[in-house]
């Protein structure tokens, strides 16, 4: 067995290791996109020691290359299933940028090499594993697989593709957190039912055949998307399947999806309930080594998992429902948190790692202060906030729902603990954090004072992705009166705590459905207002299942079944992303040009206001 740290042992990656283990074959195999990192940030890792947690023989492939198929048969034949992921991002994500141009690195690979994930991943993976053991069961899960069970717009190819499930040929696909349906899907396996017997799970979508009674199979109760072929040839179709999909997310009240093909059904169950924390807490007990698997150790190093390693992950889910927001689909909005023990003795197992240099890197999820927080369906015997299904878009946006209890005194408590752990030097909040929330909460200031004053360094860095209220408004992030308020309490804020010195970079949004010209021009007036010098830029890239998906293909809300303006054009795109670095010499000619498109070229020159010098000799392209 190939040992890790505290004599913990890593999974086998090949059939050496499985027999020094003293094993023939592996119950199940899990297959990713990522190198192999047995750590509790990796879904793939969590899923593997959770399938071992319930006395199974699990074996990891990682990152197979398509054209070796003795790379998909290197552990042999599984006995129950092969998991498939394309890693911690869609595999599209990873391999492209925002400008479709390849990557040249890649975070999740030993070395940062590219190359080693196949496009569109899950479907590859499973088409070479049914390749070579036809008879297998394969099922997906992940990010990826998850994001895409329907047909869905991708922005790479332009082009509306079928649900991953359908181009895979694998079995059986779990989306969302996959911990409870994978606990089912043993269960099934166990009792013999196979695969069959897992149509019954939640969170999971699966394969009728075109001539099976949905009546019978499904039950009457269920909502029959528009079928494949209209939502590729009409947007209205593709829209309506948006509008189903994202107001059928309630656990306690949603209905099983059907999506015809020519040669099947899709049937996507109602999702998981959200787990508890002593569940999620159990996962963190799982006996990771923590640490990439030994065989990448002469390949260079991976950053993200640089990035995970003193990191302390303490939820799961977000309930803001941002637009854009992939976090928010595939975790859900129901937020299962950890107790304050279980992260605190993570943190105490960290600070006594050999390499710890007493400096926890974040203490957070995807919304550091949304720690704690949750819905009121959430509580036991919560029978009266369950009579109805939930139909907002997002718990926090316009306002707080009053459902959701916004309590800041968790993570207020954790943050403080954390720091009198011994050997924690220092700790940093490196997760986003929701101002609305430390508004609207009495133990908010309190947060907000030590969030500023002992967790933030040299640089703050919210995340407020825009301020033009018509692009708020389809961001569904912040009501767009906040944003300015909370940046003028920051500014006052440190200089009361004697920081003026701490550099606010905020993280901004370029070319969201809905931005205009004239929209991203209020983003940059808006920073040099504030003499903020520099901001992170997210170009934005519709994810598979999001409302600002189906806004960015359809021109349409989805959620409000307004049309949108949508900025498309490459060029255009440029020009929106240039004006909110305005500051950036290498942006002046297209800052200039876009002023010139925004009819605002009174903002050209060294005037008050101004955004960029006149042109002068030499500067090519005006
Ligand atoms: S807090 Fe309100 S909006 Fe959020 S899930 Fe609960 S009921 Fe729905």
């Amino acid at each position: 067995m190939t040992m890790g740290r505290d004599g913990k042992s890593f999974l086998p990656m090949s059939r050496h290791e499985m027999q020094r283990l003293g094993w023939d074959v592996c119950d199940v195999i899990m297959l990713t996109g990522d190198a192999y990192i047995d750590h509790p940030s990796y879904g793939v890792a969590v899923i593997a020691r959770l399938l071992e947690s319930c006395g199974l023989r699990v074996g990891v492939i990682a990152q197979p290359n398509p054209n070796r198929l003795t790379d998909f048969s290197q552990l042999g034949r599984p006995r129950m299933f092969f998991g498939v992921t394309s890693g911690c991002a869609d595999s599209m994500i990873n391999n492209y940028s925002p400008t479709k141009r390849p990557r040249k690195f890649d975070n999740y690979s030993a070395g940062r090499l590219t190359g080693r994930r196949p496009d569109h991943a899950v479907v590859v993976y499973g088409q070479a594993l049914k390749q070579v053991f036809p008879e297998t069961p394969v099922i997906l899960g992940g990010i990826e697989a998850g994001l895409r069970r329907l047909a869905h717009y991708d922005y790479f190819d332009d082009a509306v593709l079928a649900g991953t499930l359908t181009g895979s040929g694998a079995d059986l696909l779990v989306y969302g957190q996959g911990e409870k349906a994978v606990r089912d899907i043993v269960k099934c396996f166990r009792h013999g039912t196979g695969i069959e017997g897992c149509r019954g799970v939640r969170g999971v979508a699966w394969r009728a055949a075109p001539e099976d009674h949905l009546d019978k199979v499904v039950g009457k109760d269920r909502i029959d998307l528009p079928d494949y072929d209209d939502v590729v040839r009409d947007k209205d179709a593709f829209l309506r399947m948006a509008k189903s999909d994202l107001s059928n997310f309630d656990p306690w009240h949603a209905k099983p999806m059907t999506q015809r093909y020519a040669d099947h059904v899709l049937v996507v169950n109602p999702p998981q309930p959200p787990m508890t924390t002593q569940e999620l807490d159990a996962v963190y007990e799982l006996p990771f080594v923590r640490t990439p698997h030994p065989r990448y150790k002469k390949q260079g190093a991976i950053p993200a998992f640089e990035t995970v390693k003193f990191s302390l992950m303490t939820h799961r889910g977000c309930h803001a429902g941002c637009s854009f927001c992939a976090i928010f689909a595939h975790q859900g909005r129901f937020v299962t948190s950890r107790s304050e023990g279980n992260v605190l003795g993570e943190a105490r197992l960290v600070s006594k790692f050999r390499y710890f240099r007493g400096v926890v890197s974040n203490i957070g999820g995807p919304v550091g202060n949304v720690y704690g927080t949750r819905c009121a369906k959430q509580e036991p015997g919560a029978e009266e906030a369950n009579r109805d299904a939930c139909a907002r878009a997002s718990c926090t946006y316009p306002e707080p729902c009053r459902n959701l209890n916004t309590t800041q005194r968790p993570y207020l408590n954790l943050l403080r603990e954390a720091l009198k752990i011994d050997g924690v030097k220092q700790a940093f909040i490196a997760s986003n954090f929701r101002y609305d929330l430390i508004e609207n909460d009495p133990d908010g200031e309190e947060l907000f004072l030590l969030i500023l004053s002992r967790f933030t360094g040299g640089m703050f860095k919210p995340a407020p992705m825009h301020v033009s209220d018509a692009v708020m408004r389809r961001l569904r992030k912040y009501a767009a009166d906040q944003t300015p308020r909370f940046f003028d309490k920051c500014v006052a804020t440190f200089k009361k705590l004697g920081r003026s010195g701490v550099e606010i970079v905020p993280y901004v949004m370029a070319s969201h459905p809905g931005s205009t010209m004239e929209d991203a021009l209020e983003v940059a007036q808006f920073m040099r207002e504030r003499g903020i010098e520099s901001t992170q830029i997210q170009d934005f890239v519709p994810m598979p299942g999001t409302a600002s998906a189906c806004m960015h293909y359809t021109g349409v809300d989805p959620l409000t079944d307004e049309k949108v303006y949508r900025p498309l054009a490459h060029r255009e795109r440029k020009l929106q992303r240039a004006l909110l670095q305005y500051r950036r010499p290498d942006n002046a000619r297209f800052v200039r040009e876009a002023l010139t498109v925004a009819g605002r070229t009174d903002l050209i020159g060294d005037g008050p206001g101004c955004l960029v010098p006149a042109a002068g000799p030499g500067d090519e392209g005006a």
